[in-house]
């Protein structure tokens, strides 16, 4: 192989010295094609093996580098259990080698007397140190340099590659082979950039994720290459950000007569965070830009009532609004909620959800069409093709997570003018909104109302249930309601529904025959969970049975027990999110959380919501647990895939890279400068059409 130019990164990967057509093939199982895929095919770990110890200075329970032969060797299969066994040696004594996994490949791929530069931590079988599962290479005496005395990269290699002949031994030697031939790399980031950033360079970040001489060298290479992918998705940010400020709509005027005389009829007094919020997003309406805004507020700070006022300023200005919920039992309850605001001051509120039909249906679509209807509340049931609106001013999504971001540019392309207000239902810690919503402006409600009452979270076990429900009953004597949830996962799993199902007909026929119970789940038809919750709400329910359906918005003052059944299955956020659903009313209230798992980490984790009602330090706590996951579906979480950067680590990356991109963009929308030529080339082919999949639908 000659010398490969830096622009020839994209040869494919077959002409590279060791490839050939055959390794090509299992090369491209991991999507690798070219040298550049597989420079960026990182390693998954790496071993320090700039230190190898010798049998006779093991010591128990520390990870330790051998070089040494194998003796012996077998392989055991008994029933369906096999494994394999060595004795190996180095010149000062020998010990054993155990793998349990893959045990067949294994135990054809090792012989007697082969040299091996084995890594693990050291245990003891029958008075012998032992290493179960060591990482290993097989040795030439010759090639000792690639797989030994160095800082060895682990490839993330499945069995299957293994069968076709890859294994990490392999593939490093391919590596090693294309980062030699590779010529210097170019790189996106001028040494200015780079020295402003106390960035390293790509050729010596792309060499050093693989190969490198000392731990340093090594960091430095892994901190650029996530900033680079941290980079660029801001940089899709910060675009989108631009165009929003570049472009231009209609300004609303600041009339606030209605805002005002709803806000004069509450009967309590805005918090200074909810009415700094109203300000920013009135600012944001008045101007001659569209809004991107986000309301990111803790459970129970009072999103609605904002969007409530903002309506109103925008219903003043004659344009419609349009609130989008993610289920038909919180659109009704928004919908009540701002049909008793509006419809005294003579302002037409419509609901449309999926499950209307016909006449009630065509209704209600001319209302939305003719402008008869000025706020209209519903369910994804909004943004379909036969809902037009006469001039829709802003769109508000409340728990914005739940709908993918094509959702909500659908409902968008509606407007006449395209203001949109977002509403999360927990706090998102920051690095996910920034990783998300990097595109959005965001303003925190975190202040709760005064004189919230206590919620006093405790940790139960199944043994203190029938004590738990004697607390209830004299709740509910009292006047109170309680809420007791059965976990959930899909709504498709059987299993748990019947959970709830037999453990309402338990709880109704055992505990509480004589109170009235209520039930709740994802199977019930939209009718009837309506009726249901209408009863919850006018009190003619003492106790609601329910599956997460609850989990978002539902809002009683009156409940003010939440005893959540096998809370170990839950993330943190979803707890307190469910934990939200009391106290908010004046009274003093309770959260139960019944667990029989006594692990110490569901302990640990369960301690965090007894300990603080804080939201965002415990979104920040889940996403250390349960990553990024928690806080976002699937077809959020899943559009960007990254191959280094982590989001639970890399906060203080990715803010450094955001405030790079928009600089950058500050000065240079359209990346014109020479400068930034390769940042645009390198942008508009791997990053531009992430967003175009995720709009599209
Ligand atoms: P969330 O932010 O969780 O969506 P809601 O908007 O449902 O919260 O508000 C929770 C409850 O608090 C509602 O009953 C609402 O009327 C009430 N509320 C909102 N703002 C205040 C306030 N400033 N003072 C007292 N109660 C408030
Ligand atoms: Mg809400």
């Amino acid at each position: 192989m000659e010398v490969l130019p830096s622009e020839k990164v994209k040869i494919p990967i077959q002409f590279l010295k060791g490839v050939g057509p055959k390794r090509a093939k299992a090369l491209e199982l991991l999507n690798i094609q070219t040298v550049e895929d597989l420079l960026y095919y990182f390693p998954r770990r790496h071993v320090d093996r700039t230190i190898t110890h010798t049998i006779d200075s093991l010591t128990l329970d520390h990870e330790v580098n051998v070089i040494g032969r194998i003796k012996s060797i077998r392989y055991v299969k008994r029933f369906k259990k096999s494994y394999v066994i060595a004795n190996f040696a180095d010149h000062t004594g020998s010990m054993t080698l155990m793998w349990f996994n893959a045990a067949e490949y294994i135990g054809q791929s090792l012989k007697e007397n082969d040299l091996l530069a084995i890594h693990g931590k050291v245990t003891s079988y029958q008075n012998k140190f032992q290493i179960v599962h060591p990482e290993y290479d097989k040795l030439n005496a010759n090639e000792i340099t690639v797989n030994t005395g160095l800082i060895i990269p682990i490839y993330p290699l499945t069995e299957d590659l293994k069968k076709v002949g890859l294994d990490s031994r392999n593939l490093r030697k391919i590596i090693a082979n294309c980062i030699k031939d590779v010529e210097q790399i170019d790189d996106f980031l001028t040494q200015e950039y780079r020295d402003s950033l106390g960035l390293c360079s790509l050729d010596f970040a792309l060499r050093n994720i693989h190969f490198t001489k000392n731990l340093d060298h090594l960091n430095s290479a892994i901190t650029r290459l996530k900033f680079d992918e941290h980079f660029f998705i801001q940089l899709l940010f910060a675009t989108r950000k631009k165009q929003i400020q570049n472009s231009t709509c209609l300004p609303l005027e600041k009339k606030l007569t209605i805002l005002n005389k709803i806000t004069n009829s509450l009967t309590f007094e805005l918090t200074s965070a909810q009415r700094n919020s109203i300000n920013e997003i009135i600012e944001d309406l008045c101007t001659s830009h569209p809004m991107n805004r986000m309301i990111q507020g803790d459970v129970g700070s009072g999103k609605t009532i904002v969007a409530c006022l903002i309506s109103a300023l925008v219903v003043e200005n004659d344009y419609q609004v349009a609130i989008m919920a993610p289920t038909d039992l919180l659109a009704n309850q928004i919908f009540r909620n701002f049909e008793k605001y509006f419809s005294s001051l003579k302002i037409n509120c419509s609901i449309i959800l999926g499950s209307q039909k016909g006449q009630t249906k065509k209704e209600i679509l001319k209302k939305i069409a003719s402008g008869e209807s000025s706020i209209i509340v519903g369910t994804h049931a909004l943004f379909q093709k036969n809902v037009t609106f006469k001039n829709l001013g802003l769109t508000i999504i409340d728990e914005q997570h739940r709908f993918g971001v094509n959702q909500r540019e659908k409902l968008i392309k509606k407007s006449k003018i395209p203001n949109l207000l977002s509403m999360t239902a927990t706090p998102i810690p920051r690095t996910l909104a920034i990783t998300y919503n990097g595109d959005m402006d965001i303003s925190l409600i975190d202040e709760l109302p005064k004189n919230r009452p206590d919620i006093f979270t405790t940790k139960i076990q199944t043994t203190d249930l029938p004590v738990t429900y004697d607390f209830i009953k004299g709740k509910i004597k009292k006047g109170e309601q309680a809420i007791i949830v059965y976990p959930l996962i899909e709504e498709t799993e059987k299993s748990d529904l019947k959970a709830a199902t037999e453990s309402y007909e338990k709880l109704k026929k055992q505990f509480f025959s004589n109170y009235n119970v209520g039930l709740l789940h994802g199977k019930i038809n939209n009718e009837d969970k309506n009726q249901t919750m209408l009863d919850f709400l006018d009190g003619k329910i003492d106790i609601l049975v329910s599956t997460t359906v609850v989990e978002v918005g539902i809002d009683n003052p009156n409940a003010t027990i939440m005893l959540i059944n096998n809370a170990e299955r839950f993330g943190l956020s979803q707890l307190h999110q469910l934990r939200g659903r009391v106290g908010r009313g004046k009274k003093e209230s309770h959260c139960i959380l019944c667990s029989d798992s006594f692990s110490d980490k569901s302990n640990n984790r369960l301690d965090i919501l007894t300990k603080t009602r804080n939201g965002f330090l415990i979104a920040d706590e889940d996403l250390k647990i349960r990553g990024p996951g928690e806080f976002f579906g699937e077809k959020q979480s899943g559009f960007i895939k990254y191959r280094i950067a982590d989001l639970v680590t890399d906060g203080p990356i990715i803010r450094e890279a955001r405030k790079f991109a928009f600089q950058i963009i500050d000065n240079d929308s359209k990346l014109l400068s020479p400068d930034n030529n390769l940042i645009k080339k390198k942008f508009e082919k791997d990053y531009l059409n992430l967003f175009l999949k995720i709009t599209v639908n």
